[in-house]
């Protein structure tokens, strides 16, 4: 299938002959999203679907037959589409930022821009994009420097400066809330959006990302009411919009830094020194992780390197064994615990 071309979907009636090649598009293709067709009302290939779907063999299935492909095929395709699009078609840069190599900050910034699913692009400023950026738009400016897609500039931006400008509220905007919510995660954007919904003057605050830890998954398959999995990052832009539909506001890129009682009233403190005064705090700040500190084993964090594993991992090690764990013999010397040996 190498010489196909571009495969975006591809689709397979389950335990037919060609559901091999269809988990083996991955191989030539590793973007293509694969479709399982099954007969509804066969229940006799459901435990093969489930472990195909938690293998990542197949990652989305459509029932057949259908009245029209609009009501089963089209929207599980299209879904399909949307997910391979995000992956491998160029995205919209709406931030170019250019900086020294190895300083290592415009990095860092096009990192938090790509964690708030604004997609920039980045140049060191040795490179030929670089040094034209330089010469023109960006001429004069300290760096790292970021050129936004209307033609604003920006020399040294702190993040909460790109935010501002990328349209991003960074301060309060009402004297008191009802609630004030620490902490856009999975449980910060509940909160939003529960509160909001109920009627209540809510504010998330967020420091870095919205998202949280969820927003660098690239499936979550245990989130309710997402068959398929979803990615960490439309979960967050979708339960951002939707708290935001609902009424909450989002101050972002500000981190809360102390809270105070104040008669009826609890008031946070943001960096930046801006309060938030509100009836209740619901402090979702998550948990940050003590990492080894190693510059070049962060770069590999999630590809290779991983700070724990989960139980439910435990249901994607089936198959053959590609390590086998050597055992300690009783009764024999040897180097190892004592009166035990490698076998
Ligand atoms: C790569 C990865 C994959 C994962 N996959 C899964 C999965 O498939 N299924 C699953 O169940 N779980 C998964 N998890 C775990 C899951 O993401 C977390 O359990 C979940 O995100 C916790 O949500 P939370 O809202 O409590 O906290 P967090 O997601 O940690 O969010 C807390 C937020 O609060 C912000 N914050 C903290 N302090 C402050 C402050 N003082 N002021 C302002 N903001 C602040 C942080 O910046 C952060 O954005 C995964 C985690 C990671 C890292």
């Amino acid at each position: 299938m190498a010489g196909l071309g571009p495969i975006a979907v591809a689709l397979a009636p389950i335990r037919s002959e060609e559901f091999a090649a269809l988990i083996a598009v991955r191989n030539s293709h590793p973007a293509a999203r694969r479709i399982a067709v099954v007969d509804v009302g066969d229940v006799s290939v459901a435990a093969d679907l489930s472990r195909a779907l938690t293998l990542s063999q197949v990652d989305y299935y459509v029932g057949q037959p259908w009245a029209s492909p609009e009501e089963e095929l089209y929207p599980v395709v299209g879904e399909a589409l949307r997910a391979w699009a995000y992956d491998e078609q160029p995205r919209f840069a709406k931030a170019t930022v250019v900086d020294t190599p190895g300083s290592g900050r415009g990095e860092q910034l096009v990192g938090w821009l790509g964690r708030n699913g604004v997609a920039a692009g980045f140049h060191s400023s040795d490179s030929a994009e670089g040094q034209d950026l330089r010469a023109g738009p960006l001429a004069g400016l300290q760096l790292p420097s970021a050129l936004l897609w209307d033609g604003r500039r920006l020399g040294n931006p702190a993040e909460v400066e790109l935010a501002e400008e990328l349209g991003a509220r960074t301060r309060p905007e009402r004297d008191l809330y009802d609630v004030a919510i620490v902490g856009a995660g999975p449980a910060g954007l509940a909160a939003g959006v529960y509160s909001a919904s109920e009627g209540l003057h809510a504010v998330v605050i967020e420091e870095y990302a919205v998202g949280g830890q969820a927003g660098t998954s690239a499936k979550i398959r245990n989130y309710l009411g997402f068959p398929w999995g979803v990615r960490g990052a439309d979960l967050a832009a979708q339960a951002s919009r939707q708290a935001e539909q609902m009424g909450a506001e989002f101050v972002v890129a500000r981190r809360a830094v102390d809270l105070r009682v104040d008669g009826d009233e609890r008031v946070l403190t943001l960096t930046g020194d801006d309060t938030v005064r509100c009836s209740c705090v619901v402090l979702a700040g998550g948990v940050s992780y003590r990492r080894l500190g190693v510059t070049s084993v962060d770069g590999l964090i999630g590809h290779g390197v991983f700070y724990g594993a989960a139980a439910s991992e435990a249901q994607t090690m089936g198959g053959p064994a590609c390590l086998r764990p050597r055992r300690w013999e009783l009764g024999r010397t040897g180097r190892g615990p004592a009166g035990c040996r490698w076998r």
